[in-house]
């Protein structure tokens, strides 16, 4: 077999999308695959918004637009940051991409030197650590317990910092776990990189608007550690909008300048079509949002209610996203009589050969001992689901 580059040798596929691509083949052979391992909203992208894109087709935004987004376009989330998060950005240090991924992507490859290296509170999600790594840089794991929430604490950072320490990346409200930092441990946190300003801190806040506990804090509001804050956005999770590949970021000057430059030999910009269309979806306000919210957060309980019901299934109470990451590990060790389970990965495909039923395993996040159920999809296909895992992993002895 022909030998390509190394970095892609190396490079894993992603797992979310495998295992969204492994339950499709078997629905396509005919199997009941009851999919919840691709995190992406089960609701269709609001018709007010599907309606700016047709008219941005007709009013001709059909030719390559500027690098990192059209001016309006930036300017609208610009307000946005200062609306809904009380954070002052010019345009001119927003970048927008293709996807929120495509914004860690530049904001790493353009910060990270290889071999240095960059902490990741585990679980992380699934792409940070590949990314990281296809820069040259060393992901740098600090564990945390579904004791503890699954929150990093200051002391744990202030450890793992280096010299080599270059940036440090999180998500709140977490994928996979549904953490959400409060404003005081961010504030510890933003203590702690105050005192190492070679770091950059990134903050993956694409689940921002999926948070049942209330405002969404950014670690971006202390000024102490604001030049070296890269905050990042979009649309796909808060409007329901994944396909449409829009994400954002708002950076200090020097980094956005240095992303214009990489999207630029990259990607260009981002569909001219899809950015008319995110700057509705983030400038009108419609109660849209709040009842896909409200919808995940009464699903969030019910699930959570019936998985009381599994033997050795523990979780934390997530307070974000669509996502709950129960440990697990009671099974390790257990066997359906042809293969003993000793990882998640092992329980994973158990479950989606016996019970049919697709989820991701922890592995993939950084993790040895849960796995990782999204809540995004219909409250019927949730009990379903959930009764299915229940009579398989009844079958484990
Ligand atoms: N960050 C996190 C934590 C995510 O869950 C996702 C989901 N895909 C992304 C970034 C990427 O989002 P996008 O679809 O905008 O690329
Ligand atoms: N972020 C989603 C997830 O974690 C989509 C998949 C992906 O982009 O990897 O499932």
């Amino acid at each position: 077999m022909r030998k390509l580059a190394d970095r892609v040798e190396n490079l894993e596929e992603s797992q979310t999308i495998a295992m969204a691509r492994i339950s499709r083949e078997l629905q396509e052979q005919g199997h009941n695959v009851i999919s919840l391992s691709l995190g992406e909203p089960d609701f269709n992208t609001p018709e007010y918004i599907g309606n700016a894109a047709k008219q941005a087709i007709d009013d001709g935004f059909t030719k390559y637009p500027p690098i990192s987004g059209y001016g309006d376009v930036r300017e609208a989330i610009a307000q946005k940051f200062k609306k809904d998060n009380n954070l002052d950005f010019k345009p001119s240090q927003i970048v927008v991409s293709t996807g929120a991924k495509q914004c860690i992507a530049n904001a790493v490859l353009c910060c990270v030197n290889p071999g240095e290296e960059v902490l990741l509170p585990a679980p992380y999600w699934v792409s940070y650590s590949q990314i990281i790594e296809l820069a040259g840089g060393i992901p740098v794991c600090l564990d945390t317990t579904i004791e503890s929430d699954f929150k990093v604490t200051p002391q744990q950072v202030e450890q793992a910092i280096t010299a080599k320490t270059r940036m440090f990346i999180f998500s709140s409200p977490c994928n996979p776990t549904g953490t959400v930092y409060g404003r005081d441990e961010l504030k510890e946190l933003a203590a702690v990189f105050a005192k190492h300003q070679q770091i950059i801190v990134l903050s993956d806040e694409i689940y921002e608007h999926i948070n049942f506990v209330g405002k969404h804090e950014s670690i971006a509001q202390f000024e102490e550690i604001k030049n070296n804050v890269i905050v990042v956005n979009g649309v796909s999770k808060g409007y329901a909008m994944t396909g449409w590949r829009i994400g954002y970021m708002a950076a200090p000057q020097d980094i956005a300048t240095a992303c214009d430059k990489m999207q630029g030999q990259f990607t260009s910009a981002a569909c001219s079509i899809a950015q008319k269309a995110a700057k509705t979806a983030i400038s009108v306000t419609t109660d849209d949002r709040k009842k896909m919210v409200d919808t995940f957060h009464k699903r969030r309980d019910m699930v959570l209610d019936l998985m009381k019901d599994i033997p050795g299934w523990k979780t934390n109470k997530p307070e974000g996203a669509f996502y709950v990451f129960p440990d697990i590990s009671y099974y390790f060790g257990k066997t359906d009589g042809q293969k003993i389970i000793k990882t998640p990965s092992d329980l994973c495909m158990y479950l989606l050969q016996d019970a049919k039923v697709a989820l991701v395993t922890g592995e993939a996040f950084g993790d040895n001992r849960c796995i990782r159920f999204s809540y995004a999809t219909s409250d019927d296909l949730l009990r379903e689901a959930i009764r299915r895992i229940k009579e398989s992993l009844a079958k484990l002895k």
